[in-house]
């Protein structure tokens, strides 16, 4: 794959997520997530993010130190009106200077508090006010803690609150802009890292990765992920810092040599679901859809009907769960249950068969096994689970064995059922 134009250098910047929450698995990092995705957009790679404490000398440390790795550091958190936010205090202290009362900042306060609730500004919140002189202030509409841009001799330090709307509200009305400002070529160009993905399921990750064995050369300049979900797997195409044209140039080239190789597992790209495709292919083929599940309870039913427009083509579930309703509602024989057991591929095809049968349609799915954490045996351990799919009088079964607790084994075996009528659909 040949580029008109060659990648740029583009521009590195490290992220330090302040909080004390953060390092006690309190709350989960969701800031240096939406930075990294958000900043990539726009062709700044995340070189490293580090996590530290509420304690101003370890913010301190981390600062320096990045600062001289990147010259360029996002902090978020520890901006609140409280003793124990002093992200404030620590860059004041890293770049040298006092930290001093934003008078207008200080009035634009006390306004929003008496416009929202009538009362006085509470006194903690001057805090939020003071920033490191020659600090820019970064407004947020969203809260009460703005932004901060501190730029000094050794760099630039954006300062975000945490609270993660308020942060992202700021980095895209405020910090994106500035930050393409610089990004801007001698070519009169912005870079962009652009991401594809194709989403794969009903298939390992190490057979994918055998079926693609060497295709990195192929695709260069873009590089390829594996990302292991409970929905699949998902394989990451990325562009890094092109001019836009070019990124989905690679990117279309790259997504096609990769279908070549593993198209049939691929089932969509971006944020599709399974069970709208599945839907869509039933709905071109004029199929109703019902479903019959045991130890899934539900989920490939619940899977259907968040699709909008789902009621054309599903027509209901049956959740048998108990071996009697399996008999008396979808006509399993009791003869299958007691030679081959409720979890088996006798039963399994009995079940989509008699929910077809039931409710009068072309297409069903079924699905047993044992969940666990109990009742496996040496034959059928915890995680074995039998999927049936039926569509036009032809069938297909799978028999899986799924490692992992109860709520993982019951999400892929919903998503492993849908999978198996998309691909007799296929045919
Ligand atoms: P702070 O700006 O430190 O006062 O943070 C306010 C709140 O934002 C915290 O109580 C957390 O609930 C949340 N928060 C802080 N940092 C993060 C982060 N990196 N990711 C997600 N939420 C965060
Ligand atoms: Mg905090």
């Amino acid at each position: 794959m040949r580029l008109p134009v060659p990648p740029v250098s583009g521009m590195d910047l490290e992220v330090i997520a302040v909080g004390t929450e953060l390092l006690r698995g309190h709350t989960i990092d969701t800031n240096t997530a939406e930075l990294a995705a958000t900043l990539g957009e726009v062709g700044i790679s995340v070189a490293r993010c580090t996590t530290v404490a509420d304690d101003q000398s370890q913010i301190e440390s981390t600062l320096k130190d990045a600062l001289r790795r990147t010259g360029l550091v996002v902090l978020t958190g520890g901006l609140g009106p409280t003793p124990d936010d002093v992200t404030r205090e620590a860059v004041a202290e890293v770049f040298g200077v006092e930290l001093a009362v934003d008078e207008e900042h200080l009035e634009r306060l006390k306004s929003w508090f008496a416009d929202r609730s009538g009362r006085a500004m509470p006194h903690s919140n001057a805090k939020q006010c003071e920033v490191p002189l020659g600090a820019e202030l970064l407004s947020n509409q969203q809260g009460s803690a703005p932004g901060i841009w501190m730029k000094g001799e050794d760099g630039i330090a954006i300062l975000l609150p945490g609270v993660p709307h308020e942060m992202k509200h700021i980095l895209h009305a405020q910090v994106i802009p500035r930050l393409r400002d610089r990004l801007l070529t001698s070519d009169g160009y912005v870079a962009v890292s652009k991401s594809l993905t194709l989403r794969t399921t009903a298939v390992s990750e190490s057979l994918l990765a055998d079926l693609l064995a060497g295709v990195e050369s192929d695709i260069a300049p873009v590089t390829l992920s594996y990302l292991p979900t409970v929905f699949g797997v998902e394989l990451c195409l990325t562009a890094l810092r092109m001019p836009p044209e070019n990124a989905v140039q690679v990117l279309a080239a790259a997504e096609s040599t990769l279908r070549e190789r593993i198209g049939k597992w691929v089932y969509g790209t971006g944020d599709d679901d399974l069970a709208a495709v599945l839907l869509d292919r039933l709905r071109d083929r004029g199929a109703r859809l019902a479903v019959a599940e045991s130890c899934t309870g539900g989920l490939v039913g619940a899977r259907i009907t968040s699709v909008p427009g789902s009621s054309d083509v599903f027509k209901g579930s049956l959740v048998a769960y108990d071996d009697s309703v399996k008999i008396s509602q979808l006509g399993v024989a009791e003869s299958s249950i007691r030679e081959y057991g409720a979890v088996s591929e006798e039963v399994v095809l009995e079940m989509a068969e008699g929910v077809s049968r039931r409710l009068e349609t072309d297409a069903a799915i079924a699905v047993t096994g044992i969940a666990g954490p109990s009742g496996g045996s040496p034959e059928k351990p915890v995680g074995t689970v039998y999927l049936a799919a039926v569509l036009n009088g032809q069938t297909m079964t799978s028999r899986k064995i799924f490692p992992g607790e109860r709520e993982w084994v019951r999400n892929r075996s919903a998503q492993d059922a849908l999978a198996l009528l998309w691909e007799l659909a296929l045919r």
